[in-house]
């Protein structure tokens, strides 16, 4: 029978009686799939969790992906997910294959709930939800929970993704363009006292950070009626950085950028604010019927919010979102100094006091260039580092999973592609 003895991030070490040498068999290989079920059963949990190299370096078949997300996830989560991938924890089944009802499930949930409780010091004032959908969906149920069809709300909009989010929300409020950063092509944040908000708005909507335009918000604007809240979009850094909940009514934030893979989407809403939604409101869009079934109304996305979990425990080992936030300035220091010290030849348009430590978008000034600079960077195994279909460039996304070791690369390809095109 076919034991496993050993495994990199995407192979297996098979002993089989007709082969006595240890074979190296791709996770991915026909020849794996092809093995019988019985003989593959005897891959076992156990051989397989023993062995898998976790280590924090980057082994050396995985590449430096800088993809705006979906997007790197960290090794060892990779690799943990992997080991119980076949047999979850004794229970005989992987987590895509049992019940969400069941106790392993409920185990998983709770565990990802309390650890991101924990991670933002979220109160029990807050509910957390683990929604399907994306961002996207949120941009519509936002207002159809906070707000009658006639209640004004307020929009500053300060990149693509806020003004999908504005534009979405007409559907089903007043919505208020109240600042577009638009005109400067999404460069900059404006002084809050500068922008005049409605005053009977229900909600101040903002984008935490714009992932293509690399903008982001550094404090956070108060809304101007004392009964608003704040709503805001942390798709892109979520769990970048410590953020003090208590400004915020809701939050919310797909989990493809920093927290684990697409197919989640994490909203924290203010209690008090639940149960007020829009007749009109698609139960899967209602907060309450997530609020009041502990994200279990119907079939969640398990296997996502199992990544999440992991992703959870992972930041709490690594100190925390302060410590976590101290490797994110120092990445994007890195990347930021190397494009501004370039003398012009790579350029950055964004405002350097709202700089997005998660998406570093920049530009080459012989724009002919570029295309040569990405090709030249993927043969490097440095990814997915053309800009957003919408805007050109090049844009290296660095969210927390990103190792330094990545941002140094390609900080050193950045300066040795400059050396040879003088
Ligand atoms: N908001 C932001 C800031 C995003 O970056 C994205 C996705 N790139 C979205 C919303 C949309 O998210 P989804 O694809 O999960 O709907």
């Amino acid at each position: 029978m076919a034991a496993a003895t050993s495994s990199s991030a995407n192979s297996l070490l098979l002993h089989h009686p007709l082969h006595p040498s240890p074979k190296r068999i791709s996770l991915f290989s026909p020849k794996l799939i092809s093995l019988h079920p019985k003989r593959l059963a005897s891959i076992s949990c156990a051989a397989v969790t023993s062995h898998p190299p976790v280590s924090p370096s980057i082994s050396s078949d995985r590449v430096f992906n800088f993809a705006a997300g979906p997007a790197t996830l960290p090794e060892s989560v990779l690799l943990k997910a992997q080991s119980e991938l076949y047999n979850y924890r004794g229970s005989g089944m992987s987590i895509m294959e049992m019940s969400h009802r069941g106790k392993e499930f409920d185990g998983v949930i709770k565990k990802a709930e309390s650890d991101l409780r924990t991670l933002l010091g979220i109160s029990d004032d807050y509910a957390v939800l683990f929604l399907q959908g994306g961002a996207t969906t949120q941009f519509a149920a936002v207002p159809l929970n906070l707000c009658k069809p006639e209640d004004a709300a307020d929009y500053i909009v300060t990149g693509s993704w806020g003004d999908k989010a504005f534009k979405e929300g007409q559907k089903y409020c007043k919505a208020n363009l109240i600042w577009s950063g638009k005109a400067e092509k999404y460069t900059k944040i404006p002084p809050f006292d500068s922008v005049e908000q409605n005053p009977d708005a229900r909600f101040l909507h903002i984008c935490g950070n714009e992932t293509i335009h690399g903008v982001e918000f550094k404090d956070y604007p108060v809304p101007k009626n004392k009964d608003a809240i704040l709503v805001a979009d942390m798709s892109s850094n979520f769990c970048s950085k410590p953020v003090d909940v208590s400004k915020f009514g809701v939050i919310y934030a797909g989990a493809q950028k920093n927290v684990g893979p697409s197919g989640v989407t994490i909203v924290i809403v203010r209690k008090d604010l639940i149960g007020n939604a829009q007749p009109i409101t698609p139960v899967m869009l209602d907060y309450k019927i997530h609020a009041d079934s502990a994200s279990l109304y119907n079939t969640p996305p398990c296997f996502a919010i199992y990544i999440c979990a992991l992703v959870f425990e992972d930041l709490l080992e690594q100190g925390g979102l302060a410590e976590i936030e101290k490797k994110n300035l120092k990445k994007a220091g890195i990347l930021y100094d190397a494009i501004d010290g370039s003398g012009g030849f790579y350029v950055c348009p964004v405002e350097r006091s709202v700089r997005s430590l998660m998406n570093v978008p920049f530009t080459l000034q012989k724009s002919e260039l570029e295309k040569k600079f990405i090709e030249e960077a993927a043969k490097e195994n440095m990814l997915q580092l053309k800009g957003h279909r919408s805007v050109g460039g090049v844009r290296a996304s660095i969210y927390n999973a990103m190792p330094f070791a990545g941002v140094e690369k390609l900080v050193a390809f950045m300066k040795d592609f400059q050396a040879r095109h003088p």
